[in-house]
């Protein structure tokens, strides 16, 4: 009996393959749009007729193609991408596999023109059912411009069996706004029977986000960072108010291509946990970026899954960065105090040394409340969170000076350091009963420490206190309001409403209550507890004039710029008397901060003398 195993002719076997990697005229703009990014293109134009049943037209500024290249783009496993097997585990490219180009022009008819800046002239070729119709040498712009039309002209059980144009331009849109979500820095433009469907500048992600979802997505958005070993991840979730029925808001990249990955879904649902109703989605924009080494995408034809080395990490950073910041922005109840402190730290200082480590205080100390109030503590209620700790912590710091019955006298600048009792006691071991402060020249407080003394700005020292004490405010959610007998209404600029109405959300979390907000007026109901009635109208234009007109993009700037604001006209000033019940608080709050040596302005807030130092001044 005759020999029956023959290979297939190339153009059944695209066809094959084209079954694979073309389900829809979908597949096509995504294929396409893909290789003009691989290209390098800063601008794509994607036209599309009926749906993409009759044309799907992209063109791109790309690097553009030779002659003999544009030739080869439509042979089978023919890509400049990839070399070796190896190269398949570094990816830097969408594209790898060298089918899409050969598997269209199986299936459709295909006009391509291209060329290299450093030609003058380009290439047309024209293929149907992958016959070439005709190349010739023509001018055209730098970049490569590829028609598609009459899909699935060969294959009319392929042909009959897309959906309605509705439904196949919503596939369309989707691979557009994939690649349009990766790749917030590509202009990108959508045509569809002559409409222009979307057209969006070059931008930064977030912006791009809103150009596609609308403008009233900018306030629904979390930012989300965070940067480790083997992953960064960054992008935004939506608050969980906003949550939708569907799952189209619902996004991963991984070095900027988009994934599906129900694992990595499951972490930001978890992370969400106790947020949303029965049955609600959450929307979430996460970039991923990985070295390509630890990731194999090589897994799905059409390459939306992909599988991680570290999946389980990646599964607990991502679901504790999205908790952390939801906790961040006053959204989640609690915040996820089983995580690393480091990561809770919402400002930049992490990285910084502090000059007196190991600080206990009691932090539900507050420094302007009376003798009596101290027990029935007003600022209390904001530290529910945090453990009480032992007040002595960082007295135990402090050299054992003996307690003189008057503290007062300290506040006088005839302080007796002669005195026998003092300099007898610098050296004891004793436990101090209280820690001494005096104030000089109502500027500085003046302490002393075991090593010497410590010499604190008063104002400085204030702004960090309130500085923290509004961020952590507005991260565990526990602004306390005092609710005003009469609302108070202010007069402002148009403009100056506007800015208002911008960083309304944050001033809401640090205490305001608004009443009311006309086109030139706001009324305010309640003001946070720490602020007085007179000082307000000063504090809110301080604040005006911080913001400058100008808002920070993230919403965690905009908190920033707003509590550096708020704690800059809220201290203490210069000048001002402090009374030693007063001092000591500052004093201990300030070592209970997380950052004590420096202002949120960045200036020094203490210096020390060292017994040393004071020695070498005696010789
Ligand atoms: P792959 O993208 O997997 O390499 P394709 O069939 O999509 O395979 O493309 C084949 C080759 O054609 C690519 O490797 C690339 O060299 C070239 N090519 C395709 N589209 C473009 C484009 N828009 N600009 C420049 N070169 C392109
Ligand atoms: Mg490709």
């Amino acid at each position: 009996m005759a020999d029956i195993i023959r290979l297939l002719p190339d153009h059944v076997a695209n066809q094959i393959a084209a079954g694979e990697v073309v389900q829809r005229p979908a597949s096509v703009v995504k294929e396409l749009l893909e290789n003009a990014i691989d290209a390098k293109a800063t601008e794509i134009k994607l036209i599309v007729k009926e749906a993409g049943k009759t044309l799907i037209h992209v063109i791109d500024n790309g690097f553009g193609m030779s002659e003999t290249d544009a030739r080869l783009s439509f042979e089978r496993h023919a890509t400049s991408k990839i070399q070796a097997a190896e190269d398949l585990f570094n990816l830097h490219t969408k594209g790898f596999r060298g089918e899409a180009l050969a598997s269209i022009a199986a299936i459709a008819h295909v006009e391509l023109q291209t060329k290299k800046e450093a030609t003058e002239l380009g290439t047309r070729i024209k293929i149907e059912g992958s016959k070439l119709v005709a190349q010739e040498v023509i001018a055209t712009p730098t970049g490569t411009s590829i028609a598609v039309k009459n899909l699935f002209y060969n294959i009319p059980a392929r042909r009959n069996f897309l959906k309605s144009d509705a439904v196949e331009l919503r596939h369309i849109i989707d691979e557009f706004q994939r690649v349009a979500l990766a790749h917030s820095n590509i202009k990108l433009v959508l045509y569809h029977n002559g409409n222009e469907l979307f057209n969006l500048p070059s931008s930064n992600e977030r912006q791009r986000i809103v150009n596609i979802l609308g403008g009233k997505t900018n306030e629904k958005l979390v930012p989300i960072e965070e940067d480790t070993d083997i992953v960064k991840i960054s992008g935004f979730v939506g608050k969980p108010e906003f949550a939708k029925k569907s799952r189209n808001e619902q996004f991963f990249f991984v070095n900027n291509r988009f994934i599906k990955s129900p694992y990595l879904h499951h972490a930001i649902t978890a992370a969400f946990e106790g947020l949303l109703k029965e049955k609600m989605q959450p929307s979430y924009f996460i970039y991923l970026e990985v070295n390509p080494e630890t990731i194999d995408i090589n897994i799905h034809p059409t390459k939306t899954e992909i599988k991680f080395d570290d999946e389980h990490s990646l599964y607990a950073m991502l679901r504790a960065t999205v908790k952390h910041s939801l906790g961040q922005f006053n959204i989640a109840p609690v915040l996820d105090f089983d995580r690393d402190a480091n990561l809770d730290t919402p400002y930049d200082y992490k990285n910084k040394q502090a000059a007196v480590p190991n600080i206990q205080v009691d932090r539900s100390f507050n420094p302007f409340a009376d003798e009596k109030k101290i027990t029935g503590n007003t600022a209390a209620p904001r530290y529910t969170n945090y453990k009480k700790e032992a007040t002595e912590g960082w007295e135990s710091l402090y050299v054992g000076l003996e307690s003189k019955s008057n503290a007062n006298a300290f506040s006088s600048v005839n302080i007796e350091f002669e005195s026998e009792e003092m300099t007898s006691s610098l050296f004891t071991n004793e436990e101090p009963r209280e820690t001494l402060t005096y104030q000089l020249h109502r500027k500085y407080l003046v302490s002393s420490i075991k090593s010497g003394i410590v010499i604190i700005d008063q104002h400085r020292a204030h702004q960090r206190v309130l500085y923290e004490q509004l961020l952590r405010n507005i991260t565990v959610s526990e602004a306390v309001s005092q609710q005003l007998l009469f609302p108070v209404k202010f007069t402002f600029s148009i403009s100056e409403i506007a800015l208002l109405k911008e960083v309304k959300e944050s001033l809401e979390n640090i205490g305001f209550m608004f009443s009311d907000i006309t086109d030139d007026t706001i009324e305010l109901s309640g003001i946070p507890s720490n602020i007085s009635e007179s000082e307000l109208q000063i504090i809110i234009e301080q604040m005006l004039n911080d913001f400058q007109g100008e808002i920070p993009d993230t919403g965690f700037s905009q908190t920033d710029v707003l509590v550096k604001s708020l704690a800059k006209s809220m201290a203490i000033r210069t000048g001002k008397k402090l009374e030693i019940e007063e001092q000591q608080a500052l004093v201990n709050n300030l070592f209970a901060c997380k950052e004590p040596t420096i202002s949120p302005f960045n200036r020094t807030i203490f210096i020390t003398l060292s017994v040393d130092d004071l020695d070498k001044k005696f010789i």
